[in-house]
């Protein structure tokens, strides 16, 4: 089992539901969509046998994995989760939503960038819900969603640097529709990964 990794790093999860929590980003290469405010190069990738990344892995001393990208879905299958399972690790995934979701994830990030009526067809239950929003934009509606406990709405960067007009925006949405809930990559602010 392979897999084409644009690159592994060990830090610390800066939003939603698991912000805080010492977690291995395992970025697969790769996306199926092209957003204009995507903040990750995720073209580039080398093949790594899974036990390669389980080498690389094994060093950083946490049992908290998360499959980013890109788009992780377009990569991981069930076998790939079930080994890493097997191996102790708890895995939380980020995905666009275009995609059903492997079997056996501990934590699902929906964060659906469009098609948003199709998304609870593929993914009927996730653990959160985040949406990047910018000033203007539309709050989603919760009803055509998957369900989850976390609706969390997360203002655009200007790549590292925060924009003062979308958090207030979405402190406003916020306010006004209180089952939402902020969220800031945090990890921007202090400056980590
Ligand atoms: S879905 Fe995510 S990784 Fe893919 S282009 Fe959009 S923001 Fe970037």
């Amino acid at each position: 089992m392979n897999l084409n990794v644009n690159e592994i790093f060990y830090s610390l999860q800066g939003e939603g539901g698991r912000a805080g929590q010492a977690s291995i980003f395992i970025r697969l290469a790769k996306c199926n969509l092209s957003c204009d405010f995507c903040d990750t190069d995720y073209e580039r990738g080398v093949k790594m046998s899974v036990e390669e990344v389980l080498a690389k892995i094994d060093t950083y001393g946490c049992k908290w994995i998360i499959w980013t990208g890109g788009e992780p879905t377009l990569q991981l299958t069930d076998a790939i989760v079930a080994h890493f399972k097997e191996k102790g690790y708890l895995q939380a995934i980020e995905t666009n939503g275009t995609r059903k979701v492997p079997n056996g994830i501990d934590y699902i990030t929906c964060s659906p960038k469009q098609y948003f009526e199709k998304v609870k067809e593929l993914i009927p239950e996730a653990d959160e819900l985040r949406f990047p929003i910018q000033k203007g934009d539309p709050l989603p509606d919760i009803n055509v969603l998957p369900k989850t406990d976390r609706y969390l709405l997360s203002p655009i960067f200007d790549d590292q640097e925060i924009i003062t007009e979308n958090v207030a925006y979405c402190v406003e949405l916020v306010k006004k529709n209180p089952r939402w809930a902020l969220s800031i990559q945090v990890h921007k602010l202090i400056g980590i990964r």
